[in-house]
């Protein structure tokens, strides 16, 4: 019997663990730290051996095969220790894809992926028997055991990337690539960039790959290497022949001389940034042979992904609007654009050394007032003190939201985009975007 040890007892962990179990495996879960109840709760029940609080290398090193959870960086003691053994290590996603035969649409990119791979699901799933997973939600590889779909949409993460070696999607997505997560790639975004790529380095002549043609991070590492799959880009700037584009409130996407227009007015997603990523997710359905008519419809009742421009409420014609997922300066920079009506904007947390400079314009033309909520605000202050009248800072998220209903007027926005990551004063972003919502509900 082949021995499968899991590093790490969350999600992908224990998905894994369920799988390998049927599979065959003798599977043994390791993880420093607390491995959750409901977790472990799962493991006792499928008489699945594992520890916690700590990992007994004499049995990890005795493996056959290791999948390592996405949060574990490569540095770690163990992980070189392992590879030095010569044990292969996998993420969940190639483990899972080893035991399927499902077409599989794979998304990836800096921003966007949630978004992008909730609204492909949402188009696929009125014609096709198609599963949602990856970072969302359950596991892949438990969905494998648990529904076993005919075609799944996968949200894939770098770190997912970082430990493939046969995963290959029929269909690759890459949303845009801007510098983030630096501190697991040596602080060196050419690590990132192939990391992301490494998305198509399976795929052959038969596949194909969507991507952000604007982006000129991904152009310029398309020129440099050379890759098998189908190329279909996507632009908001110029004519695409193959791919799809934008132009006039249209879009239009070919693939073999098959075209498929439709208007914008009427897709529920807001701002440039959802454009793109319809043109993506439109164009998956349009290679998977969806009906131009549902894919139309499916983009005009999409209800949208909680904390991504989230309306929240209007009260006394402010209208609210939580962008807590927003935890980098490119992500807020798209909700800043998006913006039609002069803004309060609810910005700061835990700065991953941004440079603001980008935002200026937009601040400049639509931002009335900030209020800062983070522990240090001094960036903040620095960045913007001079462009709007009013900024001040609070730590407290009721506090900032009744701030904001001071100093807006009727047909303004209040947006909550922070451009930074949230744990100086949240636990998640989830909890950050929950906090903003509950706050304006108590107004
Ligand atoms: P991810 O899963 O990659 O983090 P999300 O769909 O959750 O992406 O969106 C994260 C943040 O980025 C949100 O604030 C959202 O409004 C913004 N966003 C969504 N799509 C894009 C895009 N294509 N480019 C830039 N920002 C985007």
């Amino acid at each position: 019997m082949k021995r499968l040890v899991i590093l790490g007892g969350g999600e992908s962990g224990v998905g894994t663990a369920l799988l390998g179990k049927e599979k065959g495996f003798e599977v043994f879960v390791s993880d420093k730290g607390t491995i959750k109840k409901k977790y472990k709760d799962v493991l006792l029940n499928n008489e699945i051996e594992f520890e916690d609080e700590k990992h007994t290398e004499l049995k990890i090193l005795n493996a056959d095969l290791v999948m390592k959870s996405p949060g574990i960086p490569d540095k770690v003691e163990l992980i070189k220790k392992i590879r030095s053994a010569n044990i292969q290590v996998v993420s969940e996603i190639e483990f899972a894809s080893r035991y399927t035969d499902a077409t599989l649409v794979a998304i990836t990119g800096s921003n966007g992926k949630t978004t992008t791979a909730t609204l492909t699901h949402h188009i696929l799933s009125q014609d096709l028997d198609v599963g949602l997973a990856g970072n969302i939600g359950d596991s892949f590889a438990k969905q494998l055991l648990m529904e076993n779909h005919q075609n799944y949409v996968l949200e894939v993460s770098s770190f997912q990337l970082d430990d493939i070696s046969q995963f290959q999607p029929k269909i690759a997505v890459l949303t845009n690539i801007t510098p983030d997560h630096l501190d697991r790639y040596d602080y060196k975004f050419e690590n990132y960039i192939a990391s992301k790529f490494r998305i198509v380095e399976n795929q052959t002549s038969e596949d194909y790959f969507i991507y952000d043609a604007d982006d000129p991070i991904i152009t310029n590492w398309l020129q440099d290497h050379s890759i098998r799959s189908k190329l279909l880009p996507f632009s908001l700037k110029n004519e695409i022949k193959e791919g799809a584009y934008y132009n006039n409130n249209e879009i239009t996407i070919t693939i073999d001389n098959n075209k498929l227009i439709m208007p914008t007015k009427n897709i529920t997603l807001e701002g440039k940034h959802n454009i793109k990523n319809a043109m993506a997710a439109s164009t998956v359905a349009h290679l998977l042979k969806i009906r131009k008519q549902t894919i139309r419809e499916s983009l005009e009742n999409f209800q949208g992904v909680e904390h991504r421009l989230e309306h929240v409420l209007k009260i006394n014609k402010v209208q609210y609007i939580n962008d807590s997922k927003a935890t980098n300066v490119n992500a807020t920079y798209f909700a800043l654009e998006s913006m039609d009506a002069p803004t309060v904007w609810i910005v700061g947390g835990v700065d991953k050394g941004n440079d603001y400079k980008e935002l200026f314009p937009f601040v400049n033309e639509k931002v009335k007032a900030i209020i800062c909520l983070g522990v240090d605000n001094s960036k903040l202050f620095e960045a913007f003190g001079n462009m709007v009248d009013i900024i001040v800072e609070t730590q407290f998220m009721s506090e900032a939201v009744k701030i904001a209903y001071k100093v807006s007027e009727a047909g303004d926005n209040v947006l909550l985009s922070p451009a930074c990551a949230s744990f100086d004063l949240f636990e998640n972003y989830e909890d950050r975007g929950r906090q903003f919502k509950y706050a304006v509900r108590n107004l």
